[in-house]
């Protein structure tokens, strides 16, 4: 049982340094727990911030310690009512091989009805961050021009597609190269996209939305979040996701110079966590699984094999190696 320890908490840039991967004993289960083998681990954005020490919404992952992370395993032993060698679980305890879970932390998963990686993304945590940040937080009406950054990422993509589905009369993504820009536009249906790469990014999305944006769905911060207030129509929203763009800052970013015009606009901006919006899962479920399902909805995730490559999977979303979910298989 190998399994990822946080040895010294990152200064920027994560480091191979900063981490182990250490040989540990496969853990018995206690009475009320299952023993899981882990099949899929997710690497998310989030991570970066429990390895340090701040003070935030989870507490840090504590300094030579296992990691944790979403995870889709498979029972191998159960000590717990209700679930049997065989079954399928989605759990918290990431970054190893085996876990132990307690039973009211494992959510068993059907492998017939999805892909099991697709509830770590498309019918998992990303996509519901996606459908509470868009329909809720940035109270998406049909009509409504949309903006989404990480437009190719796991969350962006299903915003945009959403977004679409729902009579959006036009959907804007950004993402950080060609490749992934081409996707959007020919695989996802969005109607205009831009590398961010390429050049400011106020200019580009005036250029890709001449009329305004009413809704932006942030998942970068910095001169996306300006150049989308720049653009805010009256009565737009912002979401704010995320703000990758300076989750290995080691100074504060600056804020968007042009927050005046959420005046004139009557503009709103407002943060959301995904985990206090969980009672739309089911809603979420029934409407999005059927567009997986046909394909109307489309996905793709970045798998990396093996649990010596889960910190080199991690890394890779912060650079933006991954296409669409980065899932880590066992
Ligand atoms: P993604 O699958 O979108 O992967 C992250 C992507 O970010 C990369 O692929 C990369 O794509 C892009 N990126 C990296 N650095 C930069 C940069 N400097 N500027 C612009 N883009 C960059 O991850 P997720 O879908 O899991 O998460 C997306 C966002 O949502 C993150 O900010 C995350 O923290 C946030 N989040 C928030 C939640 C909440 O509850 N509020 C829940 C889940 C996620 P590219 O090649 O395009 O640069």
């Amino acid at each position: 049982n190998r399994e990822w320890h946080l040895l010294s908490r990152p200064v920027g840039w994560p480091k191979p340094e900063d981490f182990a991967l250490v040989e540990a004993e496969v853990p018995t289960p206690r009475e009320g727990q299952v023993l899981v083998r882990n099949l899929y681990l997710s690497v998310d954005p989030y991570m970066r911030g429990r390895m340090s020490a701040a003070k935030s919404y989870v507490a840090p992952f504590e300094l030579g310690k296992v990691m944790q992370g979403g995870a889709v395993g498979e029972v191998v032993a159960s000590d717990a009512e209700g679930f049997e060698p065989g079954d399928h679980v989605l759990h918290f305890l990431g970054w190893r091989e085996y876990a132990a879970v307690s039973a009211q932390h494992a959510v068993k998963v059907d492998p017939d009805a999805a892909p099991l990686s697709t509830y770590l993304g498309v019918l998992g945590m990303t996509g519901l961050t996606a459908y509470a940040g868009l329909l809720r937080t940035a109270s998406f009406k049909e009509g409504d021009a949309v903006f989404v950054s990480g437009a190719a990422g796991a969350v962006g993509s299903q915003v945009g597609q959403i977004a679409r589905l729902k009579g959006a009369s036009r959907v804007i993504g950004s993402a950080g190269s060609e490749e992934k820009v081409k996707l959007l536009v020919e695989e996802y249906g969005f109607d205009a996209a831009f590398n961010y790469k390429d050049g400011p990014v106020g200019e580009q999305l005036r250029a890709a939305a001449p009329d305004g944006i009413d809704v932006y769905f942030d998942n970068v911060g910095g001169d996306h979040l300006e150049a989308a207030i720049g653009s805010l129509n009256e009565g737009g929203r912002i979401a704010v996701c995320g703000m990758i763009s300076v989750y290995n800052n080691t100074e504060p970013a600056p804020g968007p110079k042009n927050l005046a015009r959420l005046i004139q606009t009557r503009g709103r901006i407002e943060g959301f966590l995904v985990g206090d919006h969980y009672d739309l899962q089911p809603q979420f479920v029934q409407e999005v699984g059927p567009w997986v399902a046909s394909g109307a909805l489309k996905y793709r995730e970045t798998v990396v094999e093996g649990i010596e490559n889960n910190l080199e999977a991690f890394l890779g979303v912060l650079r933006g190696d991954n296409t669409g979910k980065m899932i880590v298989k066992l």
